[in-house]
């Protein structure tokens, strides 16, 4: 049925997101409730079969898809006695195993002592085990207050530095110039990398794992006689740390100052239109929801319509449909120029070039009604 359809999908998202943290996922446990659990997230019966399960297996990380609050994460490493992470933390750590520039990791390093903040008390209750805890209190509860002071001056000049940069960041993009500026945008892992390789025929970091980009990159392209310039944003994902959103602000101004968005899609994913959701919202949260768009419908060459006998994946939406037919109903329902291609083997390149173009020359004509 459909929320289990649902729930396979985000269990394999996170399990992707696991992998390209560098984990290797053992087991997954799943749990119906109308609510999580307020002390330890799921319920005593799963919280007992998982503890079990981690002991027989010397199970190192127990993820959970949700942010925990801080109570819960103390309250299920105790119970579980074993590394617990949950959705921040991963993709916290994801991307800070994948910064490259100084300012990426000064953003990097910012969330995560956000994060950290309000989680001190659990880092000192482990602490507190480790030594043996009796006695202890009294230091150790000056100690978290000094690490909280330490932490809070840390994340005040992490702020400062990010100010600067982001002035320094305002200024270059201020001094491209008035070429017309298009940002791609799209899910994590849909092909942005490799649909900018394709149109700036330069090498972009491409990669079938979460998040290869999270630098901005910026290449100058040509298509006809008319030059513009092309941002690769940051991949958006599903439930993105509010602590990201909030640092990653100004890799998403290239987005927002953008004059246009090439929203990319993969189509070849089960869920692309929740893809297509969260983007959008994100989209909407950093107020670049008006912008003019073209959507981009990438892999047409990994689509697949037919049924499987051991798929059970295949969305009611796609069934039986051929990707012909499916092509026509998004063209219908979209409001935006629409297209169908492969980055891989540029099926339909001409053509979206040309719609590329058209957008691209509208905004040009705007900004410079009298030339030509
Ligand atoms: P990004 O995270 O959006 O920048 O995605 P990437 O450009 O890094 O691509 C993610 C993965 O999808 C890589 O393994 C690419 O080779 C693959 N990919 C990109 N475009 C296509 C396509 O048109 N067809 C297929 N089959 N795979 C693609």
């Amino acid at each position: 049925d459909q929320d289990e359809e649902k729930l396979k999908e985000y269990m394999d998202e996170l399990e992707f997101l696991a992998y390209t943290a560098g984990a290797t996922v053992e087991k997954r446990f799943t749990q119906k409730m109308s609510q999580p659990d307020s002390k330890t997230f799921v319920g005593s019966g799963k919280a007992q079969e998982i503890r079990d399960y981690v002991k027989e297996y010397e199970i190192g990380t127990v993820i959970f898809d949700d942010e925990l609050s801080p109570s819960q994460l103390k309250n299920l490493e105790r119970e579980l006695e074993v590394k617990i992470l949950d959705r921040t933390n991963l993709i916290l750590d994801i991307f800070a195993q994948r910064a490259q520039t100084s300012y990426a990791r000064t953003q990097v390093e910012l969330a995560q002592y956000e994060y950290l903040l309000p989680r001190l008390t659990r880092m000192w209750t482990h602490l507190e085990r480790q030594r043996g805890g009796i006695g202890m209190r009294g230091p150790g509860e000056t100690e978290i207050e000094t690490d909280r002071r330490i932490i809070r001056d840390r994340i005040s000049l992490l702020k400062d530095k990010l100010k600067t940069i982001d002035k320094q960041m305002a200024t270059q993009r201020n001094n491209r110039g008035k070429m017309v500026r298009v940002s791609l945008v799209g899910y994590t892992n849909v092909g942005k990398s490799t649909l900018m390789n394709a149109l700036s025929k330069s090498e972009v970091f491409a990669e079938n794992k979460l998040f290869a980009t999270l630098d901005t990159t910026v290449r100058k392209v040509v298509i006809g006689n008319l030059p513009f310039l092309l941002t690769d944003t940051v991949g958006f994902i599903r439930k993105l740390p509010t602590q990201l959103v909030e640092s990653f602000k100004s890799t998403l101004d290239e987005a927002r100052e953008a004059d246009l968005l090439i929203h990319v899609v993969d189509i070849s994913h089960e869920s692309f239109e929740d893809h297509i959701d969260s983007v959008n919202q994100i989209l909407q949260e950093i107020d670049a929801h008006r912008k003019p768009m073209i959507m981009v419908f990438n892999k047409i060459d990994d689509f697949s319509y037919e049924k499987k006998e051991d798929d059970d994946l295949t969305p009611s939406t796609r069934k039986n449909i051929s990707l012909e037919e499916w092509t026509k109903t998004w063209m219908a329902k979209s409001k935006y120029p629409t297209v169908f291609i492969s980055a891989l083997t540029k099926e339909n390149f001409p053509e979206m070039k040309k719609m590329i173009y058209d957008e691209v020359m509208k905004i040009h004509i705007s900004r410079f009604p009298y030339n030509d």
